[in-house]
């Protein structure tokens, strides 16, 4: 059996953060799907096939790592891709609170997937795509915090 993992999230836009928990990750699965989940109840800063070529460009070099986006319940996409895993970050205890109840409700729902935490670097720990949206729509310096080969267009 493959290890297939899902790496959910808005990547809006992928941080250095997300990158280093799916690199980290990689020895520990066989695939890693970078998955850009679409939520009608959510605003996004920039648009999903933005962020998913931005991820695509991040990780070309890696064979092991894709990138899909999907609609619904995290864990039906799993099962429809036959993934055995979801891989989540954890940055703090607010974090850990949140992923801890997610994952308890995941497993009732589908007790074969795991849920895997990787504990974020601690230069990574206080970064987070809102606070890059922030600065960025202020036209602040983002660039030490996003991947090196993004490049997000000039703030309106
Ligand atoms: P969501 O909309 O689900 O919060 P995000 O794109 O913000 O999606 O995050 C996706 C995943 O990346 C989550 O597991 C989150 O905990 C993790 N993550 C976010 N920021 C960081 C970071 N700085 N370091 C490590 N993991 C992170």
């Amino acid at each position: 059996m493959k290890r297939i993992a899902v790496f959910p999230g808005s990547f809006d836009p992928i941080t250095k953060g997300h990158e280093s928990v799916i690199l980290r990750s990689l020895g520990l699965f066989d695939t890693i799907i970078v998955a850009v989940g679409k939520n009608a109840e959510k605003k996004y800063m920039f648009p999903l096939e933005q962020r998913i070529q931005w991820i695509k460009d991040v990780f070309k070099n890696y064979p092991a790592i894709q990138v899909d986006s999907y609609e619904g319940l995290t864990v039906e996409y799993c099962k429809s891709i036959n993934a055995g895993f979801i891989l989540r970050g954890l940055r703090n205890a607010a974090d850990f609170e949140f992923e801890s109840s997610i994952s308890q409700m995941n497993r009732k729902m589908f007790p074969s997937i795991e849920t895997v935490f990787m504990v974020t670097l601690p230069e990574y720990s206080a970064l987070s795509s809102s606070i890059i949206r922030d600065i960025y729509r202020n036209r602040g310096d983002i660039t030490p915090f996003i991947p090196h080969n993004v490049q997000l267009p000039d703030a309106k």
